[in-house]
């Protein structure tokens, strides 16, 4: 598998595609993990929420892949947000995951009602100073809480991570990321599944002979997006990631393009979310 990766603002890079461990129990990440490693993942999406870093942070110690070539994220869950919390939290997260370093650290949710989340920032910006969270970012911020910390701390995230799939595209945001250097990833890329049977995706997948997974997954990348599907069965995680061997037309774009819909979030709305 030839990976590809996204340049981020403060040089470093992400690999597109990253497996996804939402939902997956504490003991079977630690295999997920492992069969991702072996068809040539090299980044892993977790977070402290999970419950699951244990899990994950076993499998990757466990493969024969050097650190230096892994990308690990994790997550500071909302309740810890504030900045001894934060530092406190990470301590837990690092300890839990048995790393020294994690790739990227974000901020799961901005939880405005907190007004937390840029003393949150600051936090992360003494960890990535201290080389302990190698970059540092956000995940479902809207564009005037992503304005708020570049204004007040001086420093953009490398990214913001959101729901993003063919029938939420975003692309007001997208668009809002790009002009400030902010990569786009996209959680719950597949939809969680509902994609895969709507009848736009699978025609293209027939006529590639490929899986509805497979196009959605390479509609991302050509999209520009980081991309981290969730699975634990260890066809489909080899699956997700063998999207590097054919190329979407431009009719399929468009085609792809037309799915977006207004009433597509199938996950909470960052600004009404009460967590
Ligand atoms: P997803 O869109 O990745 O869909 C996952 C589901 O699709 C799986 O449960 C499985 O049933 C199915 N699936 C996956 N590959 C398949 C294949 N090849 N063939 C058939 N079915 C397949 O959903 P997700 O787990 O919600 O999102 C992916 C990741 O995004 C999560 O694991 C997590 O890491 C991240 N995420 C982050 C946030 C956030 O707030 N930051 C929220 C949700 C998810």
């Amino acid at each position: 598998t030839q990976q590809s990766s996204i340049a981020l603002n403060d040089g470093r890079s992400i690999p597109q595609v990253g497996l996804g461990v939402w939902q997956v129990p504490d003991d079977v990440a630690t295999n997920a993990v492992q069969e991702a490693l072996k068809v040539g993942y090299r980044h892993v999406d977790t977070a402290a929420i999970y419950e699951n870093e244990r899990g994950t942070g076993a499998g990757l110690r466990g493969a024969d892949v050097p650190r230096d070539q892994l990308f690990v994220t994790t997550k500071l869950w909302n309740e810890n947000q504030g900045f001894d919390q934060t530092l406190r939290a990470f301590d837990e997260s690092l300890s839990r995951l048995g790393l020294d370093f994690v790739d990227l650290y974000l901020i799961h949710w901005p939880s405005p009602r907190r007004g937390l989340f840029v003393d949150t920032w600051k936090a992360f910006i003494r960890l990535r100073e201290e080389g302990r969270a190698r970059s540092i970012g956000v995940s479902n911020f809207t564009v005037e809480h992503l304005d708020q910390l570049i204004s007040e701390t001086g420093v953009a995230p490398v990214l913001n991570q959101i729901e993003l799939h063919p029938r939420f595209q975003q692309r007001d945001l997208r668009h809002a990321h790009a002009e400030r250097g902010i990569a786009t990833q996209s959680w719950s890329p597949l939809g969680q599944g509902q994609l895969l049977t709507d009848p736009v995706i699978t025609r293209i997948a027939e006529k590639h002979g490929k899986s509805p997974a497979q196009i959605i997954i390479r509609w991302h990348i050509d999209s520009g997006l980081v991309v981290i599907p969730k699975s634990v069965t260890p066809s489909r995680i080899a699956e997700n990631i063998d999207v590097f061997g054919f190329q979407l037309g431009a009719d399929d774009m468009e085609a792809i393009a037309q799915l977006d819909a207004a009433d597509g979030r199938i996950g909470p709305d960052p600004m009404t979310a009460t967590f």
